[in-house]
């Protein structure tokens, strides 16, 4: 029998190519076959940064320009939104032209929600369902709870919350969720409650986002015919990120992944990394990737080995870590590329300073012509990101927050969210409950209470109940008149919502409701920046063609856009930044508990610290030029101060590919000369003897433990080093300055070698004292 190879080279492409194939000239010769062999299931497995989404993506670009298939015929998954869009882009560049149609590229969630729209009655839905958010989720589980009188405190809507998550994640409904695993919680009821859940999400015409992936499941085991029509469809398959996929997102695939007979097989390509694989915790299943042989037999497997990201020293480092994980397939990855610096390692006082350094390091490098949409800090958890935010903010450095508290999560895109969901899917109750009476409209409480029972007692939505007793005269006066004015509005704009192109038809609803008046009139400090916000929501709308399009852009974005990206630092958590890369990142927070995450540890044990450190081998290989690894030896953890010990990850680094960041002569000693294992308060016993002159935060706080006598100790670390502000100030309070662009000034402020100056003519501003003369 011929290989899978000669097969596939056998057998002609359905039209012959176009042009030349250029696009092939870039790739390696094992990335040239995971291109052309695009019949038959194809595994990519290889470590980070050598090319397995350029080689998916020019897969997909190959098929594309070779007419294999059309553009809406292929399945592509990536696992955010943003590679999505980069990976849209990629592919006009390299077939030369604006490819359209590329319907079916996206996240399992976005591909997912596409499906169900089609066929949403076979769950019962109306196509016109809304997506709900982690928090309407849990209100909702709050209300389910309740309903079944059972005690909050004890049986929290989180809680349960969770644990639908987590069979959403394995794919089960309620029905095929195994008995004995929901003992533990409210005496057995967790099915019943899941049941009634799912019950009132039909009832809100509402599905969460680990519905988007089952409800397919249901459908394409309800409808065989669905299924059959989607094999047709789908010529070919592909898939980036494979390792972190969960059983639900497995399934899924496997139902898909067949050719147009329904035959398991199909043209399928995944690609992965084992050792990247970090949402163990989410519930995805490194197995799925380890068993792809066995699922899809005859598949080629295509290992990659040379990596193009990064210099020799990041790569080193990084293997040496993953290589303390067992359990792992094990990879050989080598880099032609440049020498470059060593790996940086560099110990903090705390957090602020932390946050400090590395803004002082970002500015410095600006100053040396480096862009900063070039930089991104990582951070292990999101709360480590306050210090950096509030350091950006006073330093004058734009930045991009990717994944965490998103513009849409804010109050103001919430409520106008509502409104506009409102508008599309009359049903959403959360959404009526939500805007109501925002602005006040004199519909209180009471008056809410009463449209309640009126709707349970019919059966039927908030809306539909408002009209129901405007006719049967139940509300009296104010609440009466509202509830008519409200819903003659609603009516209007879901009219309007007809013919309005979306950015038109969402100022049109802020403007009528008073929503925006509403904040005109606030005397909240925040106002203006919700004001700027709605405005901002207008704009983002006015960019899709219907109100549909733009509310699930909504619910799917992981991320802001990344529109402004030019001259913004990066700011995310390590989980986000999987598939990325960056010329220099920095790494902070690498201590015990911190990093690894000691809950995650305490949790599962051995499983957990191998994730944990599968996730410092991806933040390390996300840099390309220059890795930058900090500690701090007291962190502020949930408001309360702690004395950490640097992370078990930085002592898993080669020595001899790591530089331990020293501003020489800052504290009389080189970190080089420091003699290992040495204890911290040593620094800051080095650190006075020089005299001093710091004034920071985490310098007072080390002073006055230390005139308490209990220095907080860092014990047992060979690579404990030194580090604190590049150079402290030479200039004084009150002494008269010269600056460049600014001209003259007074100093009002000193932190370490940032200083505070009112300029005579650019009034008050930081700068760094470096650019500073005496006037
Ligand atoms: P990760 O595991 O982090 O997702 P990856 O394996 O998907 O990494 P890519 O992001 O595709 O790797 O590639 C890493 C970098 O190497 C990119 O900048 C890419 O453009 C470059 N690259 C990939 N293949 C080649 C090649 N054959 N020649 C030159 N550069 C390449
Ligand atoms: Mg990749």
């Amino acid at each position: 029998m011929p290989s899978l190879s000669e097969r596939a080279a056998a057998k002609p492409p359905a039209t012959p190519p176009r042009g030349d194939a250029h696009y092939l000239d870039g790739l390696n010769a094992p990335q040239r076959d995971a291109v052309l062999t695009t019949e038959g299931p194809v595994l990519m497995l290889a470590g980070a940064g050598t090319g397995k989404t350029r080689a998916l993506t020019t897969r997909l670009a190959h098929i594309i320009h070779t007419g294999l298939a059309q553009p809406w015929q292929v399945l592509c998954v990536t696992f955010t939104n943003k590679a999505a869009r980069e990976m849209k882009e990629r592919i006009g560049e390299l077939v030369g032209e604006t490819v359209e149609g590329m319907r079916w590229l996206g996240t399992f969630h976005a591909i997912g929600a596409q499906i169900l729209r089609r066929h949403a009655e076979v769950v019962d839905l109306k196509p016109s369902f809304t997506i709900l958010d982690t928090d309407d989720q849990i209100r909702l589980c709050k209300q389910v709870i309740e309903a079944a009188g059972l005690d909050e405190k004890r049986w929290t809507a989180r809680g349960l919350a969770g644990m639908i998550d987590s069979w959403k994640n394995r794919g089960l409904t309620p029905d095929e969720v195994p008995g004995p695993e929901a003992h533990d919680f409210a005496d057995g009821k967790a099915i019943a409650l899941y049941a009634a859940y799912q019950a009132r999400l039909v009832a809100l015409n509402a599905a969460d986002f680990g519905d988007l992936l089952v409800h397919n499941l249901t459908i394409f085991r309800k409808q065989p015919d669905i299924l059959a029509e989607y094999h047709r469809r789908f010529r070919y398959v592909l898939v980036d990120e494979y390792q972190d996929t969960n059983v639900a997102q497995y399934l899924w695939l496997r139902l898909l992944a067949r050719d147009e007979t329904g035959r398991s097989g199909g043209n399928v390509c995944v690609v992965g990394d084992d050792d990247q694989s970090i949402y163990g915790w989410r519930g995805a299943e490194v197995a799925n990737i380890l068993r792809f042989e066995k699922d899809f037999p005859g598949a080629k497997v295509i290992r990659l080995e040379q990596n193009y990201r990064s210099t020799p020293a990041i790569l080193a480092a990084a293997s040496a870590v993953i290589a303390n994980n067992e359990g792992r397939l094990g990879k050989t990855l080598f880099t032609e590329a440049d020498e470059g610096g060593k790996v940086v390692i560099r110990g903090v006082w705390d957090g602020d300073e932390e946050a400090r350094v590395i803004t002082d390091d970002i500015e410095a490098e600006q100053t040396k012509g480096r862009s900063l949409s070039e930089m991104a800090v990582l951070v292990r958890a999101s709360f480590q990101m306050r210090s950096f935010e509030e350091r950006f903010n006073t330093a004058g450095i734009p930045y991009q927050v990717v994944g965490g508290p998103r513009f849409y999560e804010r109050e103001e895109s919430r409520d106008a969210l509502a409104y506009l969901r409102l508008v599309r899917n009359p049903g959403d109750d959360l959404s009526f409950a939500r805007i109501i009476n925002k602005p006040r409209r004199g519909f209180g409480d009471k008056a809410l209470q009463t449209l309640n029972i009126a709707a349970r007692a019919n059966r039927t939505n908030l809306v539909d109940a408002g009209r129901f007793l405007l006719e049967t005269h139940e509300l009296k006066g104010k609440a009466k008149s509202s509830m008519r004015e409200f819903l003659d509005s609603l009516d209007r704009w879901a009219e309007a919502s007809g013919s309005k192109p979306p950015g038109d038809l969402a100022e049109m609803v802020l403007e009528e409701s008073g929503y925006t008046e509403f904040w005109k009139q606030s005397k909240n400090a925040q106002a203006p920046g919700k004001l700027e916000n709605l405005k901002e929501l207008v704009n983002a709308a006015s960019e899709f063609d219907t109100l549909g399009g733009y509310l699930d852009h909504v619910s799917l974005v992981s991320e802001r856009s990344s529109e402004s990206a030019e001259g913004q630092v990066w700011l995310m958590t390590l989980h986000a930044a999987k598939g990325l890369e960056f010329p220099l990142v920095f790494l902070p927070g690498w201590e015990e508990e911190l990093f690894p995450s000691g809950r995650s540890v305490d949790e599962k044990g051995k499983d957990g610290l191998e994730e944990e450190r599968r996730l410092a081998y991806v933040g390390i290989t996300r840099a390309r030029e220059s890795c930058r690894i900090s500690f701090a030896a007291n962190r502020q953890v949930y408001g309360r101060w702690q004395s950490a010990l640097p992370s078990r990850f930085i002592d898993e680094l080669p020595e001899e590919h790591v530089e331990i960041a020293s501003e020489a002569g800052l504290y009389g000693v080189a970190a080089k000369e420091l003699p290992s294992h040495s204890r911290f308060e040593d620094l800051v016993v080095e650190r006075d003897s020089t005299g001093g002159g710091y004034d920071t935060p985490g310098w007072r706080r080390a002073r006055k433990s230390r005139s308490y006598g209990k220095p907080p100790a860092i014990e047992g670390s060979a690579t404990l080093v030194a580090s604190s502000a590049p150079g402290q100030s030479d200039f004084e309070r009150g002494q008269r300055v010269f600056h460049q662009k600014f001209g003259t000034g007074t100093v009002q402020r000193i932190d370490g070698n940032k200083l505070e100056v009112e300029f005579d003519h650019a009034g008050l501003k930081k700068v760094i004292g470096s650019f500073l003369t005496a006037a």
